[in-house]
């Protein structure tokens, strides 16, 4: 069974969204083995984001990420990375496919660059990655 790596951003802890969050992966065949909530670090973000730390809008997000706890969540399941990948939606909201939780639970008036930031939840993109992030949120 493949395993991948959710986490809900502060945006969404804020708005009580979890369980309708989970609601989509599990609505996707996936099974949650694992959930905590975590206050995270400066280091575990930049871990975390590591192929975005350079990046101009890194502070920002650092500080979104920061804002309150997250959940942090390990789902199980055949395919499960791009299932979780797919139900997840594209990283901007306005962008995203209906039916995915991005695009249905998204804040569509924000402006751009917030938008994009804000975007509810993060799911690992290759299994690889999932691999890696399962180990550093969960050891
Ligand atoms: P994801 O795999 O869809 O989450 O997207 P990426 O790996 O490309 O980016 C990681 C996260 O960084 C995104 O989910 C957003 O929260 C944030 N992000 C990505 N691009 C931008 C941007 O242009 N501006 C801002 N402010 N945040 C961004």
């Amino acid at each position: 069974m493949e395993k991948t790596l959710v986490l809900i951003k502060p945006d969404g802890v804020k708005k009580g969204l979890g369980k309708k969050i989970v609601k989509y992966y599990q609505n996707a065949g996936l099974k949650m083995i694992k959930r905590k909530e975590i206050d995270p670090t400066p280091q575990l973000l930049k871990q975390h984001y590591f192929a975005h730390v350079a990046k101009p809008f890194y502070p920002d997000l650092e500080k979104f990420m920061l804002s309150s706890h997250i959940v942090v969540m390990i789902f199980e399941g055949s395919d499960a990375v791009a299932i979780a990948r797919k139900v997840t939606g594209a990283t901007d909201p306005a962008k995203a496919e209906k039916g995915t939780i991005r695009r249905d639970l998204g804040d569509l008036s924000l402006p751009d660059d917030d938008r994009i930031m804000m975007n509810l939840v993060h799911a690992s993109a290759t299994k690889e990655e999932a691999e890696r992030e399962i180990k550093l949120w969960f050891g």
